[in-house]
């Protein structure tokens, strides 16, 4: 299974930030000690074109980030503080996403050691996110007649607010948020399918939801291309996250996820999205078990 991956996905941060950036490259360690990451699958992305952030971001948007003119109360809202090395390393993981997308296509499944960084909309970023690697992943294959239709499922705990807004109204794009109701962000943008879920949801009720709703949708939409945002801040003890899901439970969700979808007979680009463990360790701990359940499937 191909993978992407740049060493400049991670940035370093004030010491007392709340996002885990060491958990990328403590991910891909893990994957690489596991056997699941090797030089000949590993894909190096080079920083994506502004053209084709283009195709999502506004020009005021871009030209801000790339000039470090962000005014306070947008830097206030994307929750980390610009860098060039910031701006470099959102352009490196949209370009992974891209990467992992094209060798999807080719290989069945593919992944990308970052992305999912659903909050970002075409003029602002919140919420972590500067760019919309799924978005622009999704535009740029379909510039190139690579896709017509795509589907994101997005099972990270927090709505895809900015995805569903850069789709909505558009046929050709499904949007599948299944997400805290109560959690981040307060104001739900509209998916093409929401599921809200109570404070405290465990295994049963939200596989039994997945399982239901994601039937559903691949019975009635002919994807061309699945994005799976597999956020592990659904599980038990997240920091941001409000759900009880157990290890055992996320790995039945990636399993499903990525078993449904080879069934349906549909390519799937993974995307990493949001966790937030006790320690990076335990996030990269958990990110790495829907590459393990890729393995255990695809081989
Ligand atoms: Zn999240």
């Amino acid at each position: 299974m191909r993978v992407a991956y740049h060493k400049d996905y991670f940035v370093a941060l004030p010491p007392t930030h709340p996002f885990p950036m060491a958990k990328y490259p403590l991910l891909y360690e893990r994957l690489r000690r596991e056997g699941l990451v090797r030089d000949g699958s590993l894909i190096e992305p080079a920083e994506a074109d502004l053209e084709d952030l283009r195709l999502v971001h506004t020009d005021d948007y871009l030209g801000r980030l790339a000039g470090g003119s962000l005014d306070a109360a947008a830097v206030r809202k994307l929750g980390v503080p610009w860098s060039t090395a910031l701006w470099r390393r959102s352009r490196l993981a949209a370009s992974g996403t891209i990467e992992a997308a094209r060798a999807a296509l080719e290989d069945g499944l593919a992944g990308n050691l970052a992305g999912g960084t659903h909050h970002a909309f075409p003029g602002h970023g919140e919420g972590f996110c500067l760019l919309n690697d799924v978005a622009v992943a999704i535009r740029v294959l379909q510039r190139d007649g690579r896709i017509r239709r795509a589907l994101v499922v997005d099972l990270d705990v927090h709505q895809g607010n900015g995805t569903a807004a850069i789709f909505e109204g558009d046929t050709d794009v499904f949007t599948f948020s299944m997400h805290g109701e109560r959690n981040y962000p307060t104001r739900k943008m509209r998916s093409t399918l929401d599921v809200g879920l109570a404070d405290g949801v465990g295994d049963d009720e939200y596989l039994e939801l997945l399982e239901r709703n994601l039937a559903g949708i691949l019975a009635n939409f002919p994807a061309d291309l699945v994005f799976y945002l597999a956020g592990v801040d659904v599980v038990q003890g997240d920091r941001y996250g409000r759900l009880a899901i157990t290890d055992m439970g996320l790995r039945r969700r990636e399993r499903h996820v990525l078993e449904t979808c080879r069934r349906a007979g549909v390519p799937v680009a993974i995307t990493i999205a949001g966790g937030y463990a006790a320690t990076p360790e335990r996030t990269a701990e958990l990110h790495a078990i829907v590459f393990e359940e890729a393995r255990a499937q695809f081989g």
